[in-house]
């Protein structure tokens, strides 16, 4: 019997395709530096997505987040025990707070999707301070473990070994599963899923023209949440504080290439031993 797999559209790219991907992983990279570069006590998430929105567009993108039905913003910012999908608002963002700004663009119909975690360190708290970098830290290095294992896998399973295997031994910390990586291309969000833990199936073969979004999210606390009355922001269900780290990543003949960063991931990953290579 044929599953149902085979006769979907291949999950893998051509280069031509992956090349094309370029143009809005550098518009969704530009969104995310305004945004890094902007972020202060006092200023709203709002604000924030004006900012994106026009980092966006001056890069020749339009944001893809409002091609989801019902959603009018350019980004998700999730402050303290938001995860995901929460709707910027008027609220001054304040010392102390952790806040995933999680954006993407969209040009000729190729899609980009990043986030990143800002922390607001407080001087009147340094345990609260300490931790929230230490959450944010934590979570960006597990996502730049995942990335790096997509240079040496053989299947996409390996990805969530390698982050589980970092975040456990950094930390506490739980990693969520109701919230995980995908596919991306022609749409936000596509086959494959990427899982940011270990599970039994080892996943689609990693080889040349996958593109994948890389997003672990990280809980100090534990790992349930629930949907808010807006239908959109999900918060963690006992109140912890999270943090997420995002990038889309492809793989071609000669490596792999951060898309969502300027410089193709290469800082992020030359203390792992992996030299990102631009798509031939
Ligand atoms: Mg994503």
């Amino acid at each position: 019997m044929l599953s149902r797999g085979l006769l979907r559209r291949s999950i893998y790219k051509s280069p031509a395709q992956m090349r094309l991907m370029m143009a809005p992983g550098l518009a969704t990279a530009a969104a995310l530096e305004a945004m890094a570069a902007a972020v202060r006590p006092g200023i709203t998430t709002l604000e924030l997505d004006a900012i994106a929105e026009q980092a966006v567009r001056d890069a020749g993108g339009e944001p893809n987040f409002m091609l989801e039905p019902g959603y009018r913003h350019t980004i998700c910012a999730n402050v303290n025990e938001h995860v995901v999908h929460a709707i910027p608002t008027d609220r001054p963002l304040e010392p102390g707070d952790i806040v995933a700004l999680d954006v993407g663009a969209v040009i000729k119909g190729w899609h980009g999707d990043a986030a990143i975690t800002v922390t607001l360190p407080d001087e009147a708290d340094q345990g609260r301070s300490d931790a929230i970098a230490e959450l944010s830290r934590v979570t960006e290095g597990a996502m730049w473990r995942g990335i790096a294992q997509l240079a040496r896998a053989t299947h996409l399973n390996e990805i969530g070994v390698a982050i589980a295997e970092y975040v456990h031994a950094e930390s506490e910390y739980g990693i969520l599963e109701d919230y995980i990586g995908h596919g991306i291309g022609r749409r936000m969000h596509e086959d494959p899923p990427v899982f940011n833990y270990p599970v039994p199936r080892k996943g689609p073969e990693v080889k040349p023209g996958l593109v994948v979004a890389i997003e672990p999210i990280i809980s100090a606390g534990g790992i349930d949440t629930k949907i808010e009355d807006d239908d959109w922001t999900v918060t963690m269900a006992d109140g912890s504080l999270s943090a997420q780290w995002e990038h889309s990543v492809a793989v071609h003949t000669e490596g792999i290439w951060v898309l969502t960063a300027p410089d193709g991931g290469a800082a992020g990953l030359a203390p792992l031993g992996v030299t990102p290579v631009p798509i031939p």
